[in-house]
């Protein structure tokens, strides 16, 4: 038995790899007794972690081909990485560094992820780096830095179950994140106040004792409202506020303002006042009173917003800097924290050190063993400037590792013509995806069984997976791929023997995880960061006693915040707003999770949740006939102004009135084709959360 960490969500749950010696296969998973996270127990997605490994899609060969209307080639990794390396080289020499982009992802490991930001920074000299993170937390990343100093999940997973009340918003947490959901049942078991704020009657909400529906993308004004009611009943911690805060008095000039009195907020979201008055001051009651959110709240226009509106609660209420508190950003893939923390963004090296400073730039280019002036120092283009950057025909060579944009950027028909628009596209992945199918190389890469590394949990817990089996077929590890593709560049400081040599390289110049090396990894359960030397223990929750090391004077800050609506609201054209998301049985894009004969099983369709009601008014069919809690016969198709899907109707009442959830997961009818590629202006994340959609029986059937 190999030991290992899920290759699914940010909850880190690890298991052990079962194997068939003879045969080389891994053929099942048993969970890791005593894991301080997951405790013995997995979800059904790490049960059955092991089910696509040997499935027969899996790449095996590189494949090429001249241009993208020619059938791909099996050719051997000589001629695929030199012909791969003289074309990004190249397109570099022709059309400068900013011609270039590089996607990296959050399901390849700590390792892979430095590797492939360096080889953009080091051997391309641009910071056109970034991976999904953007598309999911990168609100949460900019919020959090703004008004605490780190953009990271303040507290540790266990300390969840011991809060006295917890406020879960924009997180559907038992389906994203089971093995959390279950430590806030523990919680509310214990005697916890339970908050849930979702426009959907997710799992939790049964159980909570305020259950708070509000219309998608008005979260800025039910915060402050929340922040309204503390304040004016005199809740808020003052002595916190006065001693660790500075912006309280902009801050509260805002939210005191009367528009954001429970009974003005509540035309705008929908929640009547009395009920939200009541959570309110359940919240600012508790002893230690923690909030978990996840996409629902990050995935806006206003992302930022939303974040720093949360941050400004836990600081109106002391609720930082000490156990079973905190702002608790729930990561959805398995790596997204340790892509972030390693550098695949594109304006920060590894440790968030930003790209526009001088001295860190020095710092990398001598350790990197280049000459500093090469090093880019401005801000790179973003994941969808990237695609707009392609569309526009300046982005004209493309290496994607691991990612699907094809299926997870919004508007993926614009994505589908900016990447045809390539002259080089370079796709490094397990399975053939529909991005790969535009590519004009594709790499077979190793699967999690079969590389070492670590990956980085939402609590920030750094911890190991180990190979099972050798790599299948002639498939090669991502880092050693990487270092294949820069030596044909003519660098040779990409050339690693293992993982463990990488992550020593990292310790040197990324001060959160100094102390984290596979030595010590290999004897625990894992170091959280930040861990700045090889005898620190690690941290579990942040800025003890109040302390924002990283902020002037060492204090938080309070943002002063204005309601906005979502870029894009219902008019009689598009009566609705269209909400997207995950289900339990299901990960990301599908890529792995749809070759799992077990989940494929739960959910082999797409479809979109709606409430009777509405369901009713685009039938035709009186909502008394319409069954519940069931897919109805009939298809409905789905149309935004940026494309329509066709897919099941699932009708029921646990979505609001108004409001129609599709999860993004199938490729039969993609979410993602519907959703609004509008971006945060600050943190670059789309508006995957709220767009208007008109919902109509398939053309040619009817009730
Ligand atoms: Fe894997 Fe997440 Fe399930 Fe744990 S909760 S087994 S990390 S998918």
């Amino acid at each position: 038995m190999i030991r290992t960490t899920c290759i699914y969500c940010g909850c880190g749950c690890q298991a052990n790899l079962i194997k068939d010696e003879v045969e080389d296969r891994v053929i099942g998973v048993e969970p890791v007794p005593h894991h301080p996270v997951s405790l013995g127990k997995l979800c059904i997605k790490g049960w059955k972690m092991h089910e696509f490994i040997h499935h027969p899609d899996r790449l095996k060969r590189p494949l090429m081909r001249a241009s993208i209307d020619d059938p791909f080639e099996e050719v051997s990794w000589d001629e695929a990485l030199t012909h791969a390396a003289d074309r990004l080289m190249g397109i570099h020499r022709d059309h400068g560094p900013g011609a270039l982009g590089f996607l990296s992802s959050a399901k390849c490991t700590n390792e892979e992820n430095y590797a492939m930001q360096k080889l953009a920074r080091a051997v391309f000299h641009t910071n056109n780096i970034d991976h999904c993170a953007r598309l999911c937390h990168a609100s949460t990343v900019t919020g959090l830095v703004r008004s605490f100093g780190s953009g990271a999940m303040t507290n540790s997973i266990n300390e969840i179950e011991d809060s006295d009340c917890i406020l879960i918003t924009g997180s559907n947490t038992t389906e994203q994140h089971p093995i959390i959901g279950g430590k806030v049942f523990d919680a509310k078991q214990k005697g916890a106040k339970l908050i849930v704020v979702d426009c959907r009657t997710i799992q939790l909400a049964n159980w909570a004792d305020h259950h708070l529906i509000q219309r998608p993308g008005t979260d800025v004004a039910w915060l402050n409202s929340f922040m309204h009611v503390i304040i004016d009943e005199g809740l808020q911690d003052s002595e916190f506020i006065e001693s660790k805060t500075t912006g309280y008095q902009s801050m509260r000039d805002v939210i005191m303002q009367e528009r954001y009195s429970p009974e003005e907020t509540e035309a705008i979201t929908g929640i009547p006042a009395e009920d939200l008055r009541a959570a309110a001051r359940d919240f600012a009651r508790a002893g230690s009173a923690s909030v978990i959110y996840s996409m629902g709240i990050t995935q806006h226009t206003t992302g930022v917003d939303n974040v720093c509106s949360i941050a400004n609660l836990q600081l109106l209420t002391g609720n930082i800097g000490r156990p079973c508190t905190g702002v608790n950003p729930l990561r959805g893939q398995n790596n997204v924290q340790g892509a972030c923390d390693l550098g695949a963004l594109a304006n920060v090296y590894p440790g968030y050190q930003s790209v526009e400073d001088g001295s860190v730039r020095e710092r990398f280019a001598q350790a990197w063993g280049i000459d500093h002036e090469q090093m880019d120092p401005e801000v790179g283009l973003t994941v969808v400037e990237m695609m707009n950057a392609a569309h526009d025909g300046t982005l004209k060579g493309f290496y994607i590792m691991g990612e699907n944009p094809m299926m997870s950027d919004p508007n993926i028909d614009h994505v589908r013509v900016g990447l045809k628009k390539l002259d080089f596209l370079l796709v490094q992945d397990i399975f053939m995806t529909p991005t790969a199918e535009l590519a004009h190389v594709v790499l077979p890469a190793a699967s999690f069984a079969e590389k070492d590394g670590s990956f980085t949990n939402t609590e920030r817990r750094v911890q190991l997976i180990q190979p099972a089996i050798v790599p299948l077929g002639n498939s090669r590890i991502d880092y050693r791929i990487i270092g294949e593709i820069a030596h044909r560049c003519g660098y040779d400081g990409l050339t690693y023997n293992s993982a463990e040599e990488i992550a020593e390289e990292i310790s040197r110049l990324t001060p959160i995880y100094g102390g984290i090396i596979h030595s010590r990894l290999k004897t625990g359960w894992g170091l959280s960061w930040p861990c700045p030397d090889r005898n620190h223990p690690g941290t579990d929750y942040l800025y003890d006693g109040g302390m924002f090391q990283k902020k002037p004077q060492g204090r938080a800050v309070f943002h002063p915040i204005n309601f906005q609506e979502p870029a894009e609201v219902p008019d009689t054209e598009y009566p609705l707003v269209l909400t997207t998301g995950r289900i339990l049985f299901h990960f990301h894009t599908r890529t792995m999770t749809g070759r799992s004969p077990t989940l494929e099983r739960e959910y082999p369709h797409p479809f979109v949740e709606i409430h009777p009601s509405d369901f009713s008014e685009v039938s035709g069919i009186p909502e008394e006939n319409i069954k519940l809690d069931q897919f109805h016969h009939l298809e409905v198709s789905a149309t935004t102004r940026r494309g329509s899907i066709i897919l099941r109707a699932y009708i029921t009442k646990s979505i609001k009135r108004g409001t129609v959830f599709i999860p993004f997961h199938f490729v039969e009818a993609p979410a993602n084709r519907l959703t609004n590629d509008v971006l945060d202006p600050v943190a670059k994340i789309p508006e995957y959360k709220a767009c208007a959609v008109r919902i109509e029986l398939k053309e040619g059937t009817s009730p």
